[in-house]
């Protein structure tokens, strides 16, 4: 004999019913069938009993829903005088309960004990069509109402399960019916003296243990709407995935910390019987599900078997300097809290004993600090103790399974996969049977929390990236031009996914939690209906609270730049191509790198110097590893490069300069490039890098413009100007030229001065042989001393930034 049971979702509709007795028809052994109520009729026939006794006269409304919902089902289910008995029957039992409603109406009280009657209509109006349903497909169905067999306390809405009396009725019911499909109610029963009783919410699963329990059948079937138990909520972690087997203490673990699939109180009477529960699912029937035995797993799966969490927790604290070597506190606590019918969820207790926490449910917690503070209320007057301190808005989040016994560095790898991501863990628990780590924290933190754990224990070959991204420009599109050839590239060799969840530019703002179209996104974002506002969009970031996060600045905005320590602070990672927030004070960019260094995420800007160019990352290895570093000099402007370059004698200065300006290597203003600025930046970024806290103005410029060329009101007239000067440049380059140098604007730091100048190189150095508009930097240390460290290559371009960029974020994703 087998035991099914069919939950709400899988009886929600009748073409669902039509559906499960095809799998009922196919079934070979003899099975007894426990059904629940039509999806969501237990809770509204209690929103109806509260409305009615709150004498709200639309509790009517409701209960002409339910009655058609139900005559719905026979009219659809049944033909003929079936049909016809059936409904006739129904409608007796629900006149029944439309006058019980009334009288509650009438007297505006529901005690839990009317309650219970009145949702005990939703199990029985369920089993009791399902059962001539299927009589009518020749099957020899008979309706039980399980108030027969089972007989429970009068603790109503949770009433307790009289095991001898109940498996007495059970042996008898059964023996007198041999050859019957039994179609029972679940979540019901009643006491002694007749009364109707509910068995807790979910209460059908544990129907079906008890009465599997009373005939020692051979199996449990849990039919329901998910591929058996999954390794996390799937409402919460969408990448979540069927456990094939596990034991009743690890489904007790995961049940009791609200994994909602198995009624915790269902795993006792199946372990004491050593019954077999299969989880399945009615939409996916041939889907093997999950298996629930007394047996580990033997074939080395994951040390976690699941995640599981408690939605809504309050957590209080008793504290004082009177409780330490004070034997009793504890014992008088928890007694206080018992007393009160108060059930604990969490205790942890420090060794210095200076504070007991514990876990209740957030309704309770009122009611528990009163509680407690009357029972120590001596010791608060004597200042022994202090008031108790209540946390609401908490979530509690375990990692559950027996393998994680006596193996070292789970913890560890959950506490490092939650503090990368920036949830802050309030309390600790771990009971020493090693089968859960519980941990207490933010509400708002918990999908976050639950996500980063799965990925941690369960996907640790595949991670999912959230990009946040401003500033789709020339670097932005090319980014995700570059992101979207590479995609499938990275998830099939790396495991990495990246999804774009949000977008920005200069007009419009865009969010998709699963990823915004990356094929689609400039008329996604063009369609988008929220003008941009970029503090908003920092807060939406956070709101969504994802796991990997990374903002991406791909702008050269200053009020961008404002935003990063907010960013940071919010445990969010940064990549950016924007020099502004490095390169403005000193004290900005010293607080960004703290910031990001406490909150133990990545700030990372390669792309600010040398666009592409491994510059930063390798001066950080470089003095990471020990090396000293003597002296960088650089050309790190593609534009003065380029001008530099071109210089020969004979060609004029000005030429160059317009014609660099045509080819789009300058700014719009060459001044800018000419002034020195950018570089002045880049070399400030460098400098800072080797430990020097410089700021822009300690770093001497050499000024090679003529005043009334940088003075000039328009680049029309500076052009002018700076023809005036030509036979000035002129005559630099054919001296230089004369005595075998080159001309190079030269970025240099050594001794802790950082200059930017002219300088005359000789063939002998690396710089005299550049051309184009490439980047130079060499590093000249202790270690790179005779033949120093040289990086070349173009330093400025869509294509190349974007793809530091881009090998930024990968990078962060492999950090995180
Ligand atoms: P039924 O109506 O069949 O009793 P429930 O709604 O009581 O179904 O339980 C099934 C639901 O439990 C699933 O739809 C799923 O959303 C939720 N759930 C929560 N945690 C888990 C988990 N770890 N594995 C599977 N389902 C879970
Ligand atoms: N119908 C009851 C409830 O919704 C019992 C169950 O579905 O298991 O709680
Ligand atoms: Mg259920």
């Amino acid at each position: 004999m087998k035991v099914l049971k069919f939950g709400g979702s899988s009886v929600g509709t009748p073409e669902r019913i039509k559906g499960l007795i095809e799998i009922l028809k196919n079934y070979h052994s003899p099975f007894t069938v426990v059904f629940s109520a039509f999806s969501g009729v237990t809770d509204s026939l209690l929103d109806m009993s509260r409305r009615a006794a709150a004498g709200d006269a639309s509790f009517r409304e409701l209960y002409q829903k339910f009655r058609e919902r139900h005559h719905q089902a026979i009219a659809s289910l049944l033909s003929g005088e079936e049909r016809d008995q059936v409904m006739a029957d129904l409608d007796r039992q629900h006149a029944e309960l439309g006058n019980m409603l009334e009288g509650i109406f009438l007297v505006r009280e529901a005690s839990p004990r009317t309650m219970d009657f009145v949702v005990s209509y939703g199990e029985r109006s369920s089993a009791f069509i399902i059962a001539h349903a299927m009589r009518q497909e020749g099957m020899p169905a008979e309706f039980l109402d399980a108030r027969t067999i089972i007989r429970t306390s009068s603790e109503f809405g949770n009433a307790k399960v009289d095991f001898g009396a109940t498996n007495a009725l059970i042996a008898a019911h059964y023996a007198a019916r041999p050859g019957t499909v039994q179609v029972v109610t679940g979540f019901i029963g009643a006491t002694e003296s007749g009364l109707t009783t509910t068995l807790g919410r979910g209460g059908s699963d544990y129907t079906a243990a008890i009465i599997a329990a009373g005939l020692d059948a051979e199996a449990i079937e849990i039919w329901t709407d998910v591929d058996g138990v999954l390794t996390a909520d799937p409402r919460k972690v969408k990448k979540a995935f069927t456990i094939p087997k596990m034991t009743y203490a690890e489904a007790m673990e995961m049940s009791h910390f609200g994994a909602k699939v198995i009624y915790p109180p269902t795993l006792q009477p199946a372990l004491q019987k050593h019954i077999p529960l299969y989880i399945k699912n009615t939409f996916n029937p041939r889907f093997e599900g999950t298996y629930i035995t007394d047996r580990r797993d033997p074939s080395g799966r994951a040390v976690v078997t699941g995640i599981s969490s408690i939605n809504k927790v309050a957590l209080l604290t008793l504290q004082g300097g009177g409780m330490f070597g004070v034997p009793g506190i504890a014992g008088r606590l928890f007694s206080c809290l018992a007393g009160a019918g108060i059930s604990v969820i969490l205790i942890t207790q420090g060794s210095s004993e200076h504070s007991i926490t514990f876990a209740i449910p957030p309704d309770l917690a009122e009611k528990a600090r009163q509680q407690v503070e009357r029972e120590f209320g001596y010791e608060m007057e004597k200042k022994m103790v202090e008031s108790v301190k209540v946390e609401e808005d908490l979530s509690v989040i375990a990692i559950i399974g027996e393998n994680m016994r006596y193996l070292p560095g789970i913890s560890g790898r959950m506490f490092q996969a939650l503090g990368k991501n920036g949830v802050n863990v309030i309390a600790i628990a771990q009971g020493s049977s090693e089968l859960n780590i519980s941990v207490v924290v933010s509400h708002a933190d918990e999908a976050k929390a639950m996500n980063a754990l799965h990925e941690a224990f369960f996907l640790s070959d595949t991670k999912e990236l959230h990009l946040f991204m401003v500033g789709v420009g020339l670097i932005g599109a090319t980014l995700i031009a570059q992101i979207r050839e590479q995609a499938s590239f990275l998830k099939a060799q790396r495991g990495l996914e990246i999804r774009i969840v949000g977008l920005a530019n200069t007009k419009k703002m865009l969010f998709r939690e699963e990823g915004i179209d990356i094929a689609d996104w400039e008329t996604i974002l063009g369609q988008s209906a929220e003008p941009v506002d970029l503090p908003a969009f920092v807060q939406r970031m956070k709101a969504l609270n994802l796991p990997n996060t990374i903002f991406v600045d791909n702008t050269a905005s200053e009020q961008v730049a404002a935003l990063y320590e907010t960013i940071l602070e919010s445990s969010i990672s940064i990549s950016t191509p924007n020099k502004v927030a490095t390169s403005s004070a000193y004290e900005q960019y010293r607080r960004l790198k703290q910031v990001a260094a406490r909150r133990g995420v990545q700030f990372r800007y390669e792309t600010n110097v040398g666009a592409g160019l491994p510059v930063l990352s390798t001066l950080e290895d470089l003095i990471a590893s020990g090396d000293r570093i003597i002296r960088i000099e650089g050309v790190l402007s593609g534009t003065m490069s380029y001008i530099f370059n071109n210089m020969r004698e004979g060609v004029r200065f000005s030429r160059i300069v317009a014609e660099a300006k045509r080819l789009g290597y300058t700014e719009p203003d060459p001044r800018e490039d000419l002034g020195g600025a950018d570089v002045r930046r880049k070399l400030l970024i460098l400098a800072r890098e080797t430990g020097l806290s410089l700021e822009a103005a300690d770093i001497g410029v050499e000024n090679i413009l003529p005043a009334a060329a940088a003075g000039a009101p328009g680049i029309a007239s500076f052009f002018e100007e700076l023809e005036k000067s030509d036979d000035h440049f002129g005559e630099m380059i054919a001296n230089a030229a004369r005595q075998g140098l080159a001309l190079r604007m030269v970025a240099s730091l050594e001794e802790g001065k950082a200059r930017v100048g002219l300088k005359a190189v000789d063939a002998g150095h690396p710089f005299y042989a550049l051309s184009g508009s490439d980047n130079m930097i060499v590093f000249t240390t202790e270690r790179y001393k005779e033949r120093p460290l040289v990086i070349r290559g173009p330093g400025a371009g869509a294509e190349v930034t974007a793809a530091g960029v881009f090998a930024e974020i990968i990078k962060i994703g492999n950090y995180l």
